[in-house]
């Protein structure tokens, strides 16, 4: 960046060694009206010069013969030493037979003694040191300053180049590491940033044995263009390995890899990358693999995927997406009460069937089509308990999903408040479901957001909780209202006894935090009993039923509606 920061008007400084006198007032003489001139009577004198303040010189030149260390010694000292490597060296020489020597320990020039052409010996100085600043312009946008490896444009430009007369077969390589925010979230961006290097470093050093180059990507994913291997497992087990040293417990660095084994030269070297991208990322729910080939499989599953993009509006258009209703009945008391319901997306494609929201959901959070959905899933259901309200008399209140996509609206506040104002209801005829792994994104604008949310009246509940990452010190912290129970654990609780051990967990923490529990998946007569008896407060699962279309749950609001006036 200094070297970049440099501009003409900058005074530069030269570096004249010569062990005579003579030579030195010459060369400052002709010099010094441009340029800043040290001088030093030796080698040693000069490399102590340079490391004094490495950088500082924009050129040196250079006597041979001289006492206590020649010029060859400092030429060779400086092209070995990475703090020196970078100043040129215009060699002063008498003899012819020298210059060869020089030119191969490193010298950029040559400049004849005696000096008799003052304006050769400028411009010669002038051009040198030009060349070379503009060279290090360029080494410092080729790369990445942090890990030393290319950037992202020029490591395509030098495939593209390499690719006009390679003839070796060459596989794309990506590699990441999962939930990177969250390790400079918890230990601080200098630890995460040492993570980045020394996977960079790893990377160079399969490099050094295997043809190839690589970049970083953005923050942390690494392309590598690596000449073909059979099984990429063994290399996989190194870098692994070697990530493993760096103890960082209780967090383990999870390093992914995704190969693209078949190149299809017809592709852009761009969408090579794409693809071993894809099957890096088919590894993200996935803990027992950390590799994984670009297929037709996954292929199939990207069309697939672009074909639900493309649909998603002419759908909504259409009224392709329905909401379907699933009630949450409150289990304290004499009898199962109906307390509310969640507002659950269908997709029911024209062309393609019904399709789950575990399809699409998380592939519309991806790229923020999904606020799209959330939005007309907020007013289907606004409307629903307004409804339900003027034909059955009584109020339930219905929960809809809050994606962590929504979260960065910055007018989600208002288009909540406005989809009630609407419906003439209030904030407590509509809450807010936001999963756990959501306030590990962005923990300080998420609490915002939710805290502004809670100062309006609405009630926030922390879906899938046990599935994310809050800490327990994060929880005292983060306001909520109810806990959503993870599903997995009421699945397992009469499984295992750990499940067990972690739903009495969850009412704990929920006792500690006094906010109520909801248990979703419920489907047992055990596990509700079980749930019962351990104080959980509210159930939704097929026990009660599965989600329904809004017709069919007006058909429970007026089961409910009819006990209530019973019992009045
Ligand atoms: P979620 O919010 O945790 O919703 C609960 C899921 O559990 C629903 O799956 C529901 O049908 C299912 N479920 C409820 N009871 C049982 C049971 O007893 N057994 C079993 N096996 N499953 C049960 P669904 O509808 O497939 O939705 C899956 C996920 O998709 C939801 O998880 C939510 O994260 C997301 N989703 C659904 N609708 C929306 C939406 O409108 N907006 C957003 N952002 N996400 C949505
Ligand atoms: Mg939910
Ligand atoms: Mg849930």
């Amino acid at each position: 960046m200094e070297k970049i920061l440099r501009n003409s008007n900058v005074r530069r400084r030269i570096l004249v060694v010569d062990d005579e006198m003579i030579n030195r007032e010459i060369l400052g003489n002709m010099l010094s009206h441009d340029y800043d001139v040290v001088y030093a009577e030796n080698g040693q004198q000069a490399i102590d010069t340079l490391r004094k303040e490495p950088g500082a010189f924009s050129l040196m030149l250079l006597d041979l013969l001289m006492p206590v260390l020649g010029g060859q010694k400092v030429l060779e000292a400086c092209r070995s030493d990475a703090d020196l490597a970078g100043i040129p060296i215009i060699v002063m020489t008498q003899e012819e037979e020298a210059e060869v020597a020089s030119i191969r320990a490193g010298a950029d020039d040559f400049i004849k003694k005696p000096y008799n052409m003052p304006e050769v010996i400028l411009a010669r100085c002038e051009r040198i040191i030009d060349l070379y600043e503009k060279k290090n312009l360029i080494d410092s946008a080729e790369t990445d300053p942090l890990t030393g490896l290319y950037s992202n444009d020029f490591f395509f430009e030098y495939i593209r180049q390499l690719e006009q007369f390679n003839d070796t077969k060459m596989d794309a390589i990506v590699m990441d590491i999962e939930h990177f925010h969250l390790i400079n979230e918890i230990y601080g961006r200098s630890e995460g940033d040492r993570i980045l290097k020394k996977l960079a470093a790893l990377i160079t050093r399969e490099l050094e044995d295997n043809f190839g180059f690589a970049c970083r990507a953005s923050a942390d994913t690494f392309y590598i263009y690596h000449a073909q291997m059979d099984d990429y497992q063994k290399l996989v087990d190194r870098i692994v390995g070697e990530m493993g040293g760096l103890s960082l417990s209780p967090a383990h660095i999870r390093i992914r890899i995704g190969v693209n084994h078949e190149i299809d030269k017809n592709d852009t070297c761009e969408q090579w990358f794409d693809h071993a991208k894809l099957a890096c990322n088919s590894l993200r729910r996935d803990y027992t693999g950390q590799l994984a080939y670009y297929d037709s499989k996954l292929h199939d599953r990207q069309l697939y995927h672009a074909r639900l993009i493309q649909d998603i509006d002419s759908s909504l258009e259409n009224g392709d997406f329905v909401v379907f209703y699933q009630p949450k009945y409150g289990i304290q008391g004499d009898r199962p009460v109906l307390r509310s319901a969640e507002a659950l997306i269908r997709w029911r494609h024209p062309s393609l069937g019904m399709i789950s929201p575990g399809d699409f959901i998380p592939l519309f959070e991806g790229n923020g089509l999904v606020q799209k959905l959330d939005r007309f899933v907020w007013e289907q259901a606004a409307s629903r308990v307004a409804e339900w309200r003027r034909s059955y008399g009584i109020t339930v209140p219905v929960s809809v999903n809050v994606s962590r996509i929504d979260i960065y609206d910055p007018d989600i506040e208002d288009r909540l408040l406005g989809i009630l104002k609407k419906n003439s209801l209030s904030t407590a005829d509509l809450f807010l479901e936001i999963t756990e792994s959501a306030y590990s994104d962005n923990a300080s604008r998420l609490i915002e957001v939710v805290n502004d949310l809670r100062r309006d009246g609405f009630r926030i509940e922390m879906d899938d909780f046990g599935s994310g990452y809050s800490s327990l010190n994060m929880l005292t912290t983060i306001p909520i209202d109810v806990l959503k129970m993870d599903m997995q654990f009421v699945r397992y609780m009469l499984k295992d006894e750990k499940s067990l051990k972690l739903c009495e967990l969850v009412m704990d923490i929920s006792r500690f935090l006094n906010v109520p529990v909801v248990a979703e998946g419920v489907e047992e007569q055990a596990q509700y009993d079980k749930l019962r008896e351990m104080g959980c407060e509210i159930i939704q699962g097929y026990y009660f039923s599965k989600p329904l279309p809004a017709e069919e749950f007006a058909a429970l609001i007026e089961k409910e509606a009819a006990l209530c006036s019973k019992n009045s």
